[in-house]
């Protein structure tokens, strides 16, 4: 049995005050939720506060993005000891935005996923494609490439500690949301490229304009095990219909 993920992506939103509200918030509303794993990935300046505002509830704590080093001559980069030490359990890799926007690759996904790995976080690898890479029928292709060259080299006792977002670049933060059928086929071919032995047991979240309004019928598909949220994480209230679909 798979356990299902709700997890909130606050992008570039928050400032330590609104952020640490939110989690004051949110506790005592989710306090009975036990069927559903509770994340939020933050900016790295609220991280701290959030994790210790968190930190005697079921709330769990991510960061959007890590190094591959650990400490060295890098302005500007964040490393995943330093997540660890500030509460984080959970990072996000290869969000499309980064991809987009911060030059990510496959090859970068993979080295920060081992770099994860390694600090015991839990890493939220993120795959998806292009409106025209749809259009042109490649998105198959396109998610092939971004599952096996991202996860190149895990080993099989550290896939257990990975989850997967699909989130077509088309549906974020556009309004657009894939339809449940449209998500269910990629999630169930998501699985199909996993190790046989524990693709069962691989989370694989959907992201893409998600919201209270359509978290159900995507929730009903065998294959979507949660959502990776935006826009609708950063409401306490839609956060919570998210939760308690
Ligand atoms: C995201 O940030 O990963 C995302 C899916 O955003 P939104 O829910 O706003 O589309």
């Amino acid at each position: 049995m798979r356990k299902p993920i709700i997890a909130g992506n606050w992008k570039m939103y928050k400032t330590l005050s609104e952020a640490t509200d939110f989690i004051k918030a949110l506790k005592p509303l989710v306090a009975d939720v036990h069927d559903t794993g509770i994340v939020i990935c933050a900016p790295y300046p609220v991280l701290k506060d959030i994790a210790d505002e968190a930190a005697d509830s079921n709330i769990e704590i991510g960061a959007e993005n890590l190094f591959w080093e650990d400490e060295g001559a890098f302005t500007g980069e964040v490393s995943g000891p330093m997540l660890l030490a500030v509460g984080c359990r959970y990072v996000i890799i290869g969000h499309s935005e980064r991809r987009q926007y911060f030059g990510e690759t496959d090859e970068t996904v993979n080295k920060k996923l081992f770099a994860a790995i390694k600090h015991t976080l839990l890493p939220i690898i993120c795959v998806g494609e292009t409106l025209e890479q749809r259009e042109k029928n490649e998105t198959f292709k396109v998610i092939e490439k971004q599952i096996k060259d991202g996860t190149k080299g895990l080993g099989a006792g550290d896939w257990g500690k990975v989850v997967i977002a699909y989130e077509p670049v088309w549906a974020i933060g556009t309004g657009k949301t894939a339809t449940p059928e449209q998500a269910q086929e990629v999630h169930a071919y998501i699985r199909k490229l996993l190790p046989k032995d524990i693709a069962n047991d691989i989370r694989i979240l959907y992201g893409g304009s998600v919201k209270p309004d359509n978290i159900k019928e995507l929730m009903a598909k065998p294959d979507i095990d949660g959502g990776l949220v935006g826009g609708a994480s950063l409401k306490v209230d839609s956060f919570v219909k998210l939760i308690k679909h």
